[in-house]
C-alpha cells in the first residue's frame, strides 16, 4: 500500500486548524489544509474579534454619556454605526495577514479552498484531488442555530455572520437569547442608541454562571435600559426589516406581541458535520456532535475532532489548546496527553464575568465538600479610585483549603481570572495566592483578598485565645 501523502490533513481554517497547520508545519510535517470559505474563522471574521471591537466603541459612548461619575461633562456620542463597523471592520484587516494564505503557504502549508469529503476512512477529497494522511483533523466549528419559529424563514433576522455587516443605524433590536454571546451583542447595541429587548425560554440570562454573579450583570443590563422577557417561547415570527414582530408566549401561557426594528438570534450553536460524509470515514455523529474520547480522537483513531465541532467547551482558547494536544499525538506521539480540565472563560458584558474550574452550583449538585468565600470590589481601593465597584470575586474550596473553582464578575474580570486558571491547573491551595504579592492599588488585589478569606477563618476565636497565651499577647 502507498504511505500517505501528508502527515496531517486539517480540514477547517479556524482558531483550532490554523494553529494545528502552523505549528505542524514548522515542526517538519507535510500538511494540508482544507478551508471551504476563508481562513480565520469564527473567531475572527465573526466572533471573538469584532464582537470585542465593538464593545469598545460602546464603552466609549457608555463613559461619555455618563462622565459625570468621573467628574467630567457629559457628551452625548450620537453613535454611526458605519463608522464603528468600519472599525471593526479595519481591525479584522489588521489580524487577517497572520491568518492569510500567503503565510501559511510560506510556512510550507498545502492550503487548498474547496468543501470536500471522505471517500474512505483513510482519504478526503476536494476539488477532485485525494487526500491521504497519517492524521485527519477535523476543525470545521460551528454556525447559529435557528430555532424553529413559525414564520421566521420569511423574516429578515441577523446572526453573528450577518450582524457586524450591519450599516445602518438599529433604533431597536430583538435579540433571542440571552447567554454570553446575546448579553454582549444586547449591552453593545443599547449603549451605540438601540432600544434592545431580549428574549429568552430560561428563567435569567447567563443559566450555565451562578445566579449570584449573573445577577450583577442582569441589574447593569437593566439599568441601561435594556429589556427582558424569561421563561417566553417565541410561537410566531412576522415583519419585513424595519418592522419585526415577535409574539412571545409567557410561563402564564398569556401571549403578547413584542416589536423592533431589527432581529438578532443567539440562540445557541450547531456543530459543522454536514457534507463531510463522516460515515464514510466511520467517524460517528452522536446528535450533532462528533463522538470523541478523552484525547479528542473519533471514532476512527486516525481522525480527530477538534474546537467547536468536538462538541465540548466553544472557546477560540479551547481550540488552540485542543491544537496542541492533536500535535502532540501526531507528531511526537505522545498519545497519552489529554486536554486539560480547567478552563477559565469569560464573558465581555460590562462589568465582565469570568470563571474558571467548579461554580459553587455544580459543587452543590456534585454533592462535594465544599467551602465558599467571597470579596467584593468595592473594598479594593483601586476599584474605587477606577469608579468601578460593581461585582465581587468569590472562590470555592476543598475543606482543606484546595482550590476548587473561582468567579470574578467586574471590571477586567476576563484578565484578573487568569491568576486562578494558573493557580487551578497547578493544583493549588488558597494559601498560595494568599501568599503571593499582589502590586498595588491593582483590581487583581481582590484575588489576594478573596484568598484571604479562607486564611481568616481559620482564626477562631480558640485559636485567637491560643496565641494570646502562647506569645503573651495583651489585646482583647
Ligand atoms: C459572537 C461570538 C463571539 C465570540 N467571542 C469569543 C470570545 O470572546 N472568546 C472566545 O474564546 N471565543 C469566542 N467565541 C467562540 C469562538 O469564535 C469559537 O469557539 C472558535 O472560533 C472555534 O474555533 P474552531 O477552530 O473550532 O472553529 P472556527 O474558528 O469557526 O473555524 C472553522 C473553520 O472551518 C471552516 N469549515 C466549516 N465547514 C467546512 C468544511 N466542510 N470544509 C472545509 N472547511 C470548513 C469554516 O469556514 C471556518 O473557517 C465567540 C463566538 C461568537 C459567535
Amino acid at each position: 500500500m502507498a504511505a500517505p501523502e501528508f502527515d496531517i490533513v486539517v480540514i477547517g481554517g479556524g482558531s483550532g486548524g490554523l494553529v494545528v497547520a502552523a505549528g505542524g508545519s514548522t515542526l517538519g510535517a507535510k500538511v494540508a489544509l482544507v478551508e471551504k470559505h476563508k481562513l480565520g474563522g469564527d473567531c475572527l471574521w465573526y466572533g471573538c474579534v469584532p464582537s470585542k471591537t465593538l464593545i469598545k466603541s460602546a464603552r466609549i459612548a457608555y463613559a461619555m454619556r455618563h462622565a459625570a461619575h468621573w467628574a467630567l461633562t457629559p457628551a452625548e456620542p450620537r453613535p454611526d454605526l458605519a463608522r464603528v463597523m468600519e472599525r471593526v471592520r479595519s481591525v479584522i484587516a489588521g489580524i487577517e495577514p497572520f491568518d492569510s494564505p500567503e503565510r501559511f503557504r510560506g510556512l510550507g502549508v498545502d492550503v487548498i479552498f474547496g468543501e470536500g469529503r471522505f471517500v474512505a476512512p483513510d482519504a478526503f477529497e476536494v476539488n477532485g484531488r485525494r487526500l491521504t494522511a497519517k492524521t485527519f483533523v477535523l476543525a470545521t466549528g460551528s454556525r447559529p442555530a435557528v430555532p424553529p419559529i413559525a414564520g421566521l424563514q420569511d423574516v429578515p433576522y441577523l446572526t453573528n455572520e450577518t450582524v457586524f455587516d450591519l450599516r445602518e443605524q438599529v433604533p431597536s433590536l430583538l435579540v433571542v437569547g440571552s447567554g454570553p454571546i446575546g448579553c454582549e451583542l444586547a449591552q453593545a447595541f443599547a449603549r451605540l442608541g438601540s432600544e434592545v429587548t431580549v428574549i429568552d425560554m430560561a428563567a435569567r440570562i447567563l443559566p450555565r454562571e451562578d445566579a449570584d454573579l449573573a445577577d450583577v450583570v442582569y441589574r447593569q443590563h437593566l439599568r441601561e435600559g435594556i429589556r427582558f422577557h424569561f421563561d417566553a417561547s417565541i410561537t410566531k415570527a412576522a415583519g419585513t426589516r424595519g418592522a419585526i414582530e415577535l409574539t412571545v408566549k409567557g410561563k402564564d401561557g398569556r401571549e403578547q406581541i413584542v416589536g423592533g426594528t431589527h432581529l438578532l438570534l443567539a440562540a445557541g450553536r450547531r456543530t459543522n458535520v454536514e457534507g463531510l460524509d463522516l460515515e464514510r470515514a466511520g467517524v460517528r455523529v452522536d446528535q450533532g456532535r462528533i463522538v470523541v474520547d478523552d484525547k479528542l480522537r473519533t471514532t476512527n483513531g486516525a481522525i480527530y475532532a477538534i474546537g467547536d465541532v468536538a462538541g465540548g467547551l466553544q472557546f477560540t482558547h479551547v481550540a488552540e489548546h485542543h491544537a496542541g494536544i492533536v500535535l502532540r499525538h501526531a507528531i511526537f506521539r505522545l498519545k497519552w496527553t489529554r486536554p486539560s480540565t480547567v478552563i477559565p472563560w469569560a464573558t465581555y458584558t460590562d462589568p465582565e464575568l469570568a470563571r474558571v474550574g467548579l461554580s459553587e452550583a455544580e459543587a452543590r449538585e456534585k454533592n462535594l465538600p465544599h467551602r465558599v468565600y467571597r470579596f467584593p470590589f468595592d473594598e479594593i481601593d483601586r476599584a474605587r479610585a477606577e469608579g468601578e465597584t460593581e461585582g465581587f470575586a468569590k472562590i470555592v474550596t476543598d475543606p482543606k483549603g484546595k482550590l476548587l473553582g473561582a468567579a470574578i464578575v467586574g471590571a477586567h474580570a476576563g484578565e484578573l481570572i487568569a491568576e486562578y486558571a494558573l493557580a487551578l491547573t497547578h493544583g493549588m491551595k488558597a494559601k498560595a495566592i494568599s501568599a503571593t504579592i499582589h502590586t498595588y492599588p491593582t483590581l487583581a488585589s481582590i484575588s489576594r483578598r478573596v484568598a484571604d478569606q479562607r486564611m481568616k477563618e481559620g482564626l477562631t476565636p480558640s485559636a485567637k485565645t491560643w496565641i494570646k497565651r502562647i506569645f503573651g499577647l495583651q489585646g482583647t
